[in-house]
């Protein structure tokens, strides 16, 4: 799709996009929307073929609106621009593709970093929720302090040979490709000795287990490498020079992390902040009502920092230390409202009857109490995450008073030593 070539306003962006969706979405759609029709937006969402509008969206540039048309997916907006679009995206619920690792931070260090070979094959199956990716930078014993990790990949002619493990892998499980950083260099100190590849996750010597994680679920698992061959077109950036593409894809992933990204900033359960306030209104006890407008005070200081981190960017800069402040905020206040929720909803927040343990989806008509119930149970387990994933709120703060107030670094005897000679567990 063209996007016109001459600046175009914010409102003849909306009317493109409303335009796109009308043609694009199922009949009926836009209108049950507009009517608050919840039914009907139900049956219609529950009718659409996830997969198939997942490609059509994709390809059309508007699942990722400021990158380059060029690679098959995007429309070269800026992020102005995008937000026109994104707003038309969210005010008609249209879905979302599901790769946000993908899409949140490999497309951008792609973007920043990758070749043009790269871009062209990896971006549009990327956009179209085709193939999805994870993040293998984590391991048993390098998680706040990832450029300390053991993880060795080692040339052999037009290849390289890895070998390692990884864990906390979001996503491995369901990811066609891994975003890696492998240690190539083991004589120089740990920042200087590591590349980035990208790994085809379903390769020989690629093995992934499941974690089972406090909510019953499994999003994350344990990934090793044995002897996994990564051919050398799929490295990023020079040999060496992996710690600086791997800061570009964490800078990304604490913007998508604080609800500036593809992840919601205020939800409860499935639901809006506002949902929860309606399901209890009116909120008889005084502290309770106190907490709903604190909460409601906070997501809208949350919104406001990330307009202010969205304005730095839309001057040309990259995701910089304010991603952190966000990251941090959001991280905490979530873990906040997720206990208001359960707070408020009382006996029922902590057990409910009925249904298994995932319950049904927020949007489907079979749902019913014990679903809201367990979603709400769900969200407060789910939370408890906020401040380890990313990076945790401690590294946050580090980053914050470093890179943003000036204050001194904090010591690391290992930084100027050779990677070999740092002492460390096994
Ligand atoms: C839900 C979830 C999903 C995740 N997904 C991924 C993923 O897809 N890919 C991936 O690579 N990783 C992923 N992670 C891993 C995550 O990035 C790490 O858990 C995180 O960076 C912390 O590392 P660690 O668990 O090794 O804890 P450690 O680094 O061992 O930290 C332990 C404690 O010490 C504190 N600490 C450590 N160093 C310092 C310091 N210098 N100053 C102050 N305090 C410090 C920490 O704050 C923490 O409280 C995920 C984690 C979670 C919870």
């Amino acid at each position: 799709m063209a996007v016109a070539a001459a600046a175009p306003s914010a409102e003849q962006l909306k009317e493109q996009t409303r335009a796109w969706l009308a043609r694009e979405l199922p009949p009926g759609w836009m209108e049950a929307v507009d009517a608050g029709d919840d039914a009907k937006y139900t049956e219609l969402r529950g009718a659409l073929d996830y997969a198939d509008w997942c490609v059509r969206f994709g390809e059309s540039g508007y699942a990722t609106p400021t990158w380059p048309a060029e690679y098959g997916a995007g429309l070269s907006l800026t992020t102005a621009e995008a937000k026109a679009v994104n707003e038309v995206l969210t005010h008609y619920r249209v879905p979302r593709p599901s790769n946000i690792i993908g899409i949140g931070m490999g497309g951008p260090t792609l973007l920043q970093w990758g070749t043009e070979e790269q871009k062209h094959r990896l971006l549009r199956p990327m956009a179209t929720n085709q193939e999805i990716w994870c993040q293998l930078f984590s391991e048993p014993g390098a998680g706040s302090d990832v450029a300390g990790l053991a993880t060795r990949a080692v040339r052999d002619g037009d290849e390289w040979i890895v070998n390692g493990q990884k864990v906390w892998t979001t996503f491995a499980h369901l990811a066609k490709w891994g975003m890696l950083v492998a240690r190539t260099n083991p004589e120089l100190p740990k920042h200087r000795g590591l590349s980035y590849f990208i790994l085809d996750m379903r390769s020989p010597g690629v093995t992934i287990r499941p974690l089972v994680q406090i909510t019953g679920e499994s999003e994350f698992n344990e990934v090793f490498m044995d002897n996994a061959r990564v051919p050398d077109s799929m490295r990023v950036g020079e040999v060496g020079d992996g710690w600086r593409v791997s800061v570009t894809t964490l800078m990304n992933e604490r913007v998508s992390l604080s609800g500036a990204g593809s992840v919601g900033g205020e939800t409860i359960g499935g639901g809006t902040l506002q949902k929860l306030i309606e399901r209890h209104r009116p909120v008889a006890d005084a502290l309770a009502r106190q907490r709903l407008a604190q909460a409601y005070i906070e997501s809208r200081l949350i919104r406001i920092t990330n307009q202010r981190a969205a304005a730095r960017r839309k001057s040309g800069a990259e995701p910089g230390p304010e991603g952190s402040i966000t990251k941090l905020q959001q991280a905490e206040f979530n873990q906040r409202l997720q206990k208001l929720a359960v707070d408020l909803e009382g006996a029922s927040g902590v057990a409910w009857e009925g249904r298994g343990l995932h319950g049904v989806d927020a949007g489907s008509s079979m749902r019913t109490e014990a679903d809201d119930n367990f979603a709400i149970a769900r969200g407060f387990l789910r939370a408890q995450a906020n401040s380890i994933e990313g990076g945790t709120s401690n590294i946050m703060r580090n980053i914050l008073g470093e890179r943003v107030l000036g204050l001194p670094k904090e010591p690391d005897p290992s930084r100027e030593l050779p990677w070999s000679e740092v002492p460390r567990n096994g």
